[in-house]
């Protein structure tokens, strides 16, 4: 049982928040050590799918999130050139029972924060956790001196975590040979409340609106050889996007034409973790299988981890038991994400034109005979429910 465990979370992102709210809402005591000074406007749009929304739901935060967010109608595969709809994943028509939404990154993380600081878990802001100790005798201290030694420490610190090497896994993750930029514009086209997916050789970019709709959160990706740093802070100039994609026609153009700010990341391959948990420490989120972002599910598999997480640590078992149990439900699953995720590029990425030609062709042939199975081949996603599982 974990009732006055201490608890200490390293990163106060969507997956070290959720797992601090889970293990305090079992009675744990929460302390969550965050490098950055506080939590400020950072990211851009994140899509909560049926399966996220169950956990945030099960975490007491349904009602804010519906607040916050906007309701996903569909999905549209789009042709570059002049937007033409190749097929439609119809969410509102196919699936009206369950919440797939748009949010921003900074809405998700502030709710989850004020959840957390309501239920009386502690922070610790400007702390970058420097050293953890050894797995079986946790000590962390951080840069400017900060020292405990608590039962459990949790690593949600993100893609360059720290505890993933320490838990001896020691992959070097792989350039893709794919780089994205990320930007918000203004709506100045009436985006519907759909994502759009626009395809085109070697290319996509993934559109939908934000908040109250004056925004549109962009992703463009482009294949290239050349190199850009992995991680959420890089800027670019508005011009490289836009040449890059200069081909674009329809929606797409006029949302090119509003680039401002622009953030760019280079997309790496990571292997999923071999090591999720051992002794007192273990991993959640992108600390523990960084994805690339082609199926949005990171932000969904952070709070799937948690809920998991947080279930199988308050047993009676021995605690390598009660995290070998963690890894089994997990790591399956988030392998199979992680996969379904490097396969959409290749899909929406076809170059050769009679390839493409066909493809697309089967596509719209598929989506007028048979409009559920589209949306259905991502039941084994959407539909699965960690909350279920676990009671
Ligand atoms: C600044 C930022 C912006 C992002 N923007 C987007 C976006 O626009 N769209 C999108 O789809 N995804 C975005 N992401 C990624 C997305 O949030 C994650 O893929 C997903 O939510 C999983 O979250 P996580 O909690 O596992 O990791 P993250 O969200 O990466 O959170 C990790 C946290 O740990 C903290 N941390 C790391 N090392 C230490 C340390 N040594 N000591 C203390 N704290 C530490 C980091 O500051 C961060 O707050 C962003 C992530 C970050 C950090």
């Amino acid at each position: 049982m974990i009732e006055g465990q201490s608890i200490a979370i390293i990163g106060a992102g969507i997956g070290g928040l959720a797992a601090a709210l889970a293990l305090r809402l079992r009675g744990a005591d929460v302390k969550v050590f965050e490098q950055a000074e506080a939590l400020g406007e950072v990211g851009a749009g994140l899509q909560i799918s049926p399966n996220g929304a169950a956990v945030l739901k099960a975490l007491g935060v349904a009602p804010q999130l519906r607040a916050l967010s906007l309701r996903a109608k569909a999905v549209d595969l789009c042709d570059y050139r002049q937007g033409r709809l190749v097929c439609r994943l119809d969410l509102a028509r196919y699936v009206p029972d369950l919440e797939y939404c748009f949010v921003h990154r900074a809405d998700l993380v502030q709710l989850l924060y004020e959840a957390c600081r309501a239920k009386g878990v502690a922070f610790e802001f400007s702390q970058t956790v420097s050293d953890l100790g050894a797995p079986d005798a946790p000590r962390i201290t951080t840069q400017s001196g900060l020292s405990c030694t608590p039962d459990f420490v949790v690593g949600a610190d993100g893609v360059k975590s720290m505890m993933r090497p320490a838990l001896g896994n020691m992959s070097v993750p792989r350039f893709s040979g794919q780089v994205a930029w990320r930007a918000i514009v203004p709506n100045t086209c009436d985006h519907p409340d759909h994502a759009v997916v626009h395809m085109a050789p070697g290319r996509h970019m993934v559109s939908y609106p934000l908040r109250d709709r004056s925004g549109v959160n962009l992703v463009m990706v482009q294949e290239r050889s050349q190199w850009a740093e992995e991680g959420w802070a890089q800027r670019d100039a508005p011009r490289n996007v836009q040449a890059a994609f200069c081909d674009f026609g329809g929606m797409a153009k006029s949302l090119l034409g509003g680039l401002d700010k622009v953030h760019l990341w280079g997309l790496f391959l990571h292997p999923v973790a071999s090591c999720w948990g051992q002794g007192k420490m273990a991993l959640v989120g992108d600390a523990a299988h960084p994805t690339l972002p082609f199926l949005a599910q990171g932000a969904n598999m952070a709070l799937e981890d948690a809920w998991v997480f947080a279930g199988s640590l308050d047993t009676q078992a021995p605690l390598q038991q009660r995290l070998d149990v963690y890894q089994a439900r997990r790591k399956a699953r988030v392998e199979r994400t992680v996969r379904a995720a490097v396969g959409n590029a290749w899909k929406y990425h076809l170059s050769a034109p009679p390839l493409r030609w066909a493809a697309h062709s089967a596509m719209r042939a598929f989506a007028a005979i048979a409009p559920r199975q589209l949306v259905g081949q991502f039941d084994w996603l959407y539909r699965h429910d960690v909350i279920a599982e676990q009671s």
